[in-house]
């Protein structure tokens, strides 16, 4: 098999196995073929990663900051290195175009390790005076949580496992980590790198297994917080385990966000805009700006477009670095998503583009286009998660403000428009954790990243991500003697 890892599983600074956990097969989404199988983790396993992320904890949280930073940055280093090889497996695991992993995958957990690694001698209390010098006063210390464990989705195997441990053992915490069951892979080199950056064993391990494992591990006494990259039902379930015993969540979870193209938009940007918010990664992004809402005086010029810039999407085998679009990530992945497009048919919306599945082996599926898509359609209320556009039409600021805003989603949001001040004016009123203006989809670690209502609890990247993974001792200090009046 053309990907199998050592072994299923990375505890304490070594590979691990366990053939008595359930078989797990890893697919090349591009030719149905079997390149890894990987067993879930035992209840042993388990254990072992849990133990053993404990000890790691206390030897890295008495490390001293600066030294922190530099075993982060030695990862990010190491990683670019090998942005090569660690591209192609991604690209192996997940069917994505080896034109994107090569530079939006191994290369945004880099970013992400580089980003908290430099930030991790600066996470510092402060000092509060009562009164003048000499009087009492109180400090606070930043304190890390603990033990986390870190729950990924399939669509961004390299970057969640990166954009969860960085800022976490920034802070001082260990992690435990476990992928999608849909792609092992990644994750388990990157704790291999950790390792070759100098990390103690231990402080970021890998286990592998389906939604069983992700509960066992939320749900352990040991485990001080989860951050969770995954579906609102999965997310509900595992926020609630989690409240059961009070840990602190992270929650990324799906959207359905809006992307508004006003009349005075650059139509190429607002085009090639709308074709990044939905087709990049085959369409498998959360942020994606799935309902596309096109002001009715530009909408059949933008619609032609698209179509046109839609059909020469070089669509093929994902490991060509020509190939700008891959197959959907897996068997069931490919049957939701052929499953939409039907019901956008039956729902009415005009097919513009796409519309089929392409021929095997592997899950292909066309670029797909929907116009005349109104607000009631399935298609654009649930989240499709492929690459499947919904057009919509407006003509008034207000009425599209609030049609966006009609979601119990609250991830991303995206307006195209020359007119400065519209565009600032319509983000304002868009609820909506992450937004562009005359851009779409780009995600710097500079960023915070993270949805409001039901895509989700807390942020990724930027300073923002330390107060996840952080928290605050304060101290008070009297210098005078004690009033008491007892
Ligand atoms: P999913 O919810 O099916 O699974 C996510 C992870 O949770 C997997 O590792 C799975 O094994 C685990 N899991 C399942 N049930 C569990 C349980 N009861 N307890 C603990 N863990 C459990 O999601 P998916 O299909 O892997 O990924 C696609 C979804 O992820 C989409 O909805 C997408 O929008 C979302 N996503 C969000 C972000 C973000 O940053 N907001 C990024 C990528 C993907």
């Amino acid at each position: 098999m053309r990907a199998q890892p050592e072994a299923s599983h990375f505890i304490d600074g070594a590979f691990v196995e366990d053939a008595a956990g359930a078989p797990i097969d890893v697919f090349h989404p591009a030719t149905g073929e079997v390149i890894a199988r990987v067993h879930s983790a035992t209840p042993a396993v388990i254990d072992r990663a849990l133990e053993s992320a404990r000890a790691a904890q206390a030897v890295w949280a008495a490390t001293a900051p600066a030294e922190r930073g530099r075993v982060l940055r030695r990862a990010a280093d190491i990683i670019r290195a090998r942005n090569r090889e660690l591209s192609e497996l991604e690209t192996l695991d997940t069917g994505k175009p080896l034109q994107e992993t090569l530079v939006a995958d191994a290369t945004s957990g880099a970013d992400a390790l580089e980003y908290f690694g430099g930030l991790a001698d600066a996470i510092t209390g402060e000092y509060i005076p009562l009164g003048g010098p000499g009087d009492d006063f109180v400090y606070t210390i930043r304190e890390p949580l603990g033990v986390c464990v870190g729950i990924g989705a399939w669509n961004y195997p390299t970057q969640i496992a990166c954009w969860k441990a960085a800022p976490a053992l920034a802070c001082g915490n260990a992690m435990v980590f476990k992928p999608s069951e849909t792609t092992p892979l990644c994750a388990l080199e990157v704790a291999r790198i950790m390792i070759e950056a100098g990390a103690p064993p231990g402080l970021f391990n890998v286990v592998q297994g389906l939604g069983d494992v992700g509960a066992a591990l939320a749900t352990d006494p040991r485990v001080d917080k989860v951050s969770l990259t995954g579906s609102v039902p999965t997310g509900a379930k595992v926020y609630s385990a989690a409240a059961a015993q009070l840990k602190h969540v992270t929650m990324e979870l799906g959207g359905k966000s809006p992307l508004i193209i006003f009349d005075d938009a650059d139509l190429e940007d607002a085009v090639g805009g709308a074709m990044l918010g939905n087709f990049y990664s085959t369409g498998q992004v959360c942020s994606n700006g799935t309902r596309v809402y096109v002001h009715r005086a530009i909408k059949e010029r933008f619609l032609a477009r698209l179509a046109e810039r839609t059909a020469a999407i070089r669509i093929g085998d994902p490991l060509d670095e020509a190939t700008q679009m891959g197959p959907v990530v897996s068997a069931a992945q490919h049957a939701k998503v052929l499953s939409y497009i039907e019901l956008g048919k039956r729902e009415g919306a005009r097919l513009v583009c796409g519309g089929q599945a392409l021929p095997g082996p592997g899950w292909w599926v066309q670029p797909t286009v929907f116009a005349d898509v109104t607000d009631d359609m399935r298609i654009a209320r649930e989240e499709i998660f492929g690459p499947v556009m919904c057009v919509l039409d407006f003509e008034d600021e207000e009425d599209v403000i609030a049609r966006a805003n009609d979601t119990e989603f609250g991830l991303s949001a995206g307006v195209f428009t020359r007119d400065l001040k519209r565009g600032h004016r319509v983000i304002a009123r868009i609820r909506a954790g992450a937004c562009w203006i005359n851009a779409y989809n780009l995600a710097p670690v500079e960023a915070p990243f993270g949805g409001m209502r039901k895509s989700g609890v807390g942020r990724e990247n930027s300073r923002a991500a330390l107060d996840h993974y952080s928290q605050i001792k304060s101290v008070y200090v009297g210098m005078k003697p004690v009033d008491s009046p007892y």
